[in-house]
């Protein structure tokens, strides 16, 4: 059975390619973070190697072993940073003596199993080297061997490199699919499911690891405590946060982007409230909270903050001086109308 939630699509396609026996040399799997790409990806390592009549069966020792990470013939190539910094983590690639290493084994027969599977996990984060050193791969296919590419960021891929494969996008669920997956697989209580339905945007892995790391609705709750001290703050707390922030960035780029996604989506829930909406709304557990505070601005002004917060993403994404950008934003907050 399949295990990667929703996706139809790309499952049926594959599924068809499988049964005829014309599978692609390469895949390129394509779509948001923790959309299902890994969890594809090991399913047709798992469909081809099988021993089962319907693969991917999930059972065999074959399926098992690849589930597991321990078949001789499945490898998963992706960013190896040196220790845990994000720092490190911000300034890794794929190196060309990866994409080598993965070549060398590539030419060796399948050792336990019918293919080789090469899984490349964040096929942006190649370097120029490794992608032209990968081409050449692509471009003399061997017999049973596949390359599947996982990418949340295609635009960063060689053109060339991405006509070589067989694409495949996986696009975020519904939040009614998150929620029901949630309740029925990882036996999530309904509320909770519904409340990381929604937050997850669609992104069921999103999701899981929040229902796994109890840190994350933590953390998020954190971060909206300080959004709502920020929003009543004076200038100079409000600057002195700007400046916090923009020494978050350069060392995490990452964390700073979900504090501003946080940012948009209490101001779109507050938007949603105002057009009557208030069933679609993202952080249903602030929903008396987000009620009353729409009563304290105009729809113009969070209409515009909304685009204060989406330029500031785009010039920090652009490389503008992330202090300036977020300085900017403070002064953008808009003021409350009392009564
Ligand atoms: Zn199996």
């Amino acid at each position: 059975m399949w295990q990667v939630v929703g996706q139809a699509k790309a499952v049926s396609l594959l599924q068809h390619s499988l049964k005829r026996e014309a599978l692609a040399h390469a895949y390129l799997l394509a779509g948001p973070s923790h959309t299902g790409k890994m969890t594809l990806a090991l399913n047709l390592a798992q469909a081809l190697n099988c021993e089962a009549d319907e693969p991917p069966c999930g059972e065999c020792t074959s399926c098992q072993k690849i589930a597991s990470g321990k078949h001789a013939d499945v490898q998963v190539i992706g960013l190896t940073s040196n220790g845990n910094s994000t720092e490190a983590k911000n300034r890794a690639e794929i190196g060309i003596d990866q994409i080598r290493q993965m070549q060398h084994s590539a030419g060796l027969p399948p050792f336990e199993g019918r293919y080789k599977v090469f899984i490349i996990d964040g096929a942006e984060f190649l370097s120029n080297e490794a992608a032209n050193c990968l081409l050449k791969t692509l471009e003399e296919p061997e017999g049973k061997v596949i390359f599947i590419l996982l990418t949340a960021n295609e635009r960063l891929l060689p053109a060339t490199v991405i006509s070589r494969c067989q694409r495949l996008e996986l696009s975020p669920l519904a939040a009614a699919e998150v929620e029901v997956a949630l309740n029925r697989r990882w036996s999530v209580e309904p509320e909770k499911a519904s409340l990381l339905a929604r937050l997850s945007h669609g992104c069921l892995g999103w999701a899981v690891s929040a229902v796994l790391d109890t840190g994350l609705l933590q953390q998020r709750a954190e971060r909206i405590d300080r959004l709502l001290n920020i929003l009543d703050a004076d200038y100079e707390e409000r600057f002195a946060y700007a400046i916090q922030l923009a020494t978050r960035f350069s060392q995490s780029r990452w964390e700073v982007q979900e504090i501003l996604d946080l940012w948009l989506d209490w101001w779109r829930d507050l938007i949603l409230i105002k057009a009557g909406c208030s069933d679609i709304i993202t952080n249903v557990d602030f929903k008396a909270m987000l009620v009353e505070m729409a009563r304290d601005y105009s729809l113009t002004q969070i209409r515009a903050f909304i685009n204060s917060i989406q330029a500031a993403e785009k010039q920090l994404r652009q490389n503008a001086n992330p202090r300036l950008v977020l300085e900017v934003l403070m002064l953008d907050i808009p003021r409350r109308n009392y009564g």
